[in-house]
């Protein structure tokens, strides 16, 4: 069995322990994950480090057209990153899975390549000029997740290295490998140190977002772990991009043409298993539309088919790994000790962490699979009588990622949705990122944005240049 490798310093490094992964499709190995001690986190830090210097004086024409390799070299190498992603994180090959995953990466590559950040000049008069410069901030610790692993890896490097700084990444425990292979795969176009990694559970993660040389972190995961990172960030000082967890409100406005509306609800909702930070986590309805969205929903989830992502006519495949498939069972077995409408769908294989696509209907805000985000395939249908109520709702959480308004006339609602406490509100549409539009969480989904040239500016400093005249 292969054991996937480090990057370091542009070599492959020997791994200091090792740990198995297994499909959770069907159980079967993938080969070894490298487990970092913490000299690999001071080796990684310390070679991003010294390589930050040189990739800094670099003209921004050449790390453009760097960059510009590196969406090649994700290009040409999609094939084998997408069936390795399917194996290791379980979404489809096929439909909104791991091509388009794949797809995203060589986007969010070439956008960042084309955009520039020139100095500005802030101020002039008679006796002076001031210009604003964006200069590159050092060494970017890079920590990720689960559930769209490459693509939020790339979120994180691409912007980083295009500005100058240098990365040391650590992928999420559960989905390494295909992280690993990709980074070997890019940093053939990178010098040594501009891109590194390290592996672990939440320890690494730890000691890689207190080190010293640290001088940006960019964190994408849960709320809990967000509160660590800020005060990691106490003893470094680094400045923070915190994605953090989403339970995003949809609410379909009284009257909405519900047929029309309801395949991308379903996606908005079912996209990833539900395992997206942006997805429908709680749908409210107008009460006199519940029964033709419940009615709609169901049989869009009923002609799903649930299994291995490898089989192309698959669109659901099985959440990543046991602590998240016992949540989601968890929250709907609550849910239906309550006595609330659980309605399942699809055949569900025996073997792996597969459930159904479960809708549940007869559901009130307050019962966990509201108020708690399920991260998982179990969308609950909650009635509203008036608009007010399903606004009131949708903002009684901490939590601000994303929500939606579902409507046949989204010319007349702007102002509905600036009454949304999120850091990003999608008229029928959920969940529709775009490497030119910023994207971040209000309230404590997190702060600071990625993407455009927002997310550029997020991983420079500035550097005021005032001339007397
Ligand atoms: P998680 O917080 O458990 O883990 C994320 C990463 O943090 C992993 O690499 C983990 O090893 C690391 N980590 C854990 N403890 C750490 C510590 N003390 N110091 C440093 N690093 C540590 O999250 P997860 O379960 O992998 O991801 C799911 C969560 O991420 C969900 O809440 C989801 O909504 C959220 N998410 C948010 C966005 C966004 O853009 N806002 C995108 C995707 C996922």
């Amino acid at each position: 069995m292969q054991t996937y490798r480090n990057t370091v310093d542009g070599n492959l490094a020997e791994p200091a322990s090792r740990y198995e992964i297994f499909n959770p499709a069907n159980g079967q190995s993938l080969g070894y994950a490298p487990e970092s001690d913490e000299q690999e986190v001071d080796r990684a830090v310390h070679a991003a480090l010294l390589a930050q210097k040189t990739w800094a004086k670099r003209s921004d024409g050449e790390r453009r057209d760097i960059t510009l390799k590196i969406a090649q070299i994700l290009e040409d190498n999609s094939g084998y990153l997408a069936e390795l992603l399917t194996r290791e994180q379980g979404k489809p090959l096929s439909g909104p899975g791991s091509r388009f995953e794949m797809q995203a990466c060589v986007g969010w590559t070439q956008v960042p390549a084309s955009l520039e950040l020139p100095p500005e000049t802030v101020y002039e008069d008679d006796e002076r000029k001031d210009t604003l410069h964006r200069v590159p901030l050092g060494v970017v610790a890079a920590v990720a997740p689960w559930n769209w692993p490459l693509m939020i890896a790339i979120w994180q490097i691409i912007p980083a290295i295009r500005m100058g700084n240098t990365v040391v990444l650590k992928p999420s425990e559960y989905t390494p490998i295909a992280t690993l292979e990709m980074v070997r795969l890019i940093s053939e176009a990178l010098p040594p140190g501009v891109l590194n990694t390290v592996t672990g559970d939440g320890n690494i993660g730890s000691k890689l977002t207190h080190h010293p040389d640290i001088s940006k972190i960019m964190f994408t995961g849960s709320e809990a772990t967000g509160r660590h990172i800020v005060k990691a960030s106490a003893s470094n000082l680094a400045p923070i991009t915190l994605e953090l967890g989403g339970n995003d409100a949809a609410i379909v406005l009284p009257g909405t043409d519900i047929k029309r509306i309801a395949n991308d609800l379903f996606w908005g909702a079912f996209l990833n298993m539900g395992q997206t930070c942006a997805c429908i986590k709680r749908l409210y309805v107008q009460e006199d539309d519940y029964e033709a969205v419940m009615s709609e929903l169901s049989a869009i989830a009923s002609q799903m088919k649930i299994g291995d992502g490898m089989d192309e006519s698959v669109l659901i495949g099985p959440l990543q790994n046991k602590m998240q498939f016992e949540k989601v069972r968890n929250l709907v077995s609550d849910a239906r000790s309550a006595g609330c409408d659980v309605r399942e769908f699809g055949e569900v294989p025996e073997q792996g962490y597969f459930l159904p696509i479960t809708l549940v209907g007869n559901i009130m805000d307050g019962q966990r699979l509201v108020d708690e985000e399920q991260f998982g395939p179990a969308l609950p249908i909650i009635r509203y009588r008036e608009l007010d109520d399903a606004f009131e709702s949708a903002n009684r959480l901490d939590a601000g990622l994303g929500a939606s308004l579902w409507t046949d006339r989204p010319e007349e609602t702007i102002e509905l949705a600036t009454r949304l406490e999120a850091g990003t509100v999608w008229v029928n549409q959920h969940g529709a990122i775009h490497p030119m539009v910023p994207f971040g969480g209000n309230k404590a989904s997190g702060y600071g944005v990625e993407f455009g040239i927002d997310g550029l500016k997020a991983v420079t400093q500035s550097r005021v240049i005032s001339i007397k005249k």
